[in-house]
């Protein structure tokens, strides 16, 4: 669940577990960088929880919108998972680099989650570049192909090109662009300088290794 309000004016957004509003189990003031604020938190289903919305500065008054939203995982009609419930990868890249840091994001979470191939699976991931211009950095395919453009990866720093090759084994994990800001938000490769799996992107990941 998301919680954050639209404003005209600096908000500070609480949640506490009590109505008499004791014990504060999130806060936000500024969100990437707006005077707006936004939560996202998971909650507990048929518990009560308050919500306190006011402005930064005391004196000012308060001119907000707020909105309730849940933006839980959103998943693919496809994927590129093993049966062993391994991705199995092969093909070669000029960002080495970003691609070994982008796996290494992803098994952190779930150890060889990402794995070279070794030859005999039924689907290999194929890492390709191309020297192809269409908007993209990055593209992942429904058979199984991760294309790098060498057009546009070059205009990202280091920290992009990792998240848009990470972004696209979301792809091939079977991870649909949804609305939270992590992995699978659909511009979080090319506006998040730093990144780490969210809270939803491990729910999705955990999910759909379940059901494969
Ligand atoms: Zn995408």
């Amino acid at each position: 669940m998301a919680v954050y309000p639209a404003s005209v004016c600096d908000t500070v957004l609480e949640i506490y577990t009590d109505q008499n509003l004791t014990n504060r189990i999130y806060i936000n003031d500024d969100f990437n960088g707006l005077t707006f604020s936004r939560v996202e938190a998971q909650f507990t289903r048929n518990t009560s929880y308050y919500i306190k919305l006011r402005t930064f500065q005391t004196t000012h008054n308060l001119r907000t919108r707020i909105f309730i939203r849940d933006v839980s995982m959103a998943t693919q009609s496809w994927h590129w998972v093993n049966s062993n419930k391994r991705v199995a990868w092969a093909g070669r890249t000029v960002y080495n680099n970003e691609l070994n840091s982008a796996i290494s994001k992803l098994n952190n979470y779930k150890p060889q989650l990402i794995q070279p191939s070794i030859g005999t699976e039924t689907k290999i991931t194929n890492i390709i570049d191309r020297h192809i211009d269409s908007g993209w950095a990055g593209l992942a395919t429904s058979n199984g192909e991760i294309v790098l453009s060498t057009i546009v990866m070059p205009t990202l720093n280091n920290n992009q090109r990792t998240n848009i090759i990470a972004h696209e084994f979301g792809h091939i994990l079977g991870m649909e662009h949804n609305e939270v800001y992590d992995l699978m938000w659909s511009a979080a490769a090319n506006y998040l300088s730093s990144w780490s799996l969210s809270r939803n992107d491990k729910k999705t990941i955990d999910y759909l290794l379940n059901v494969y």
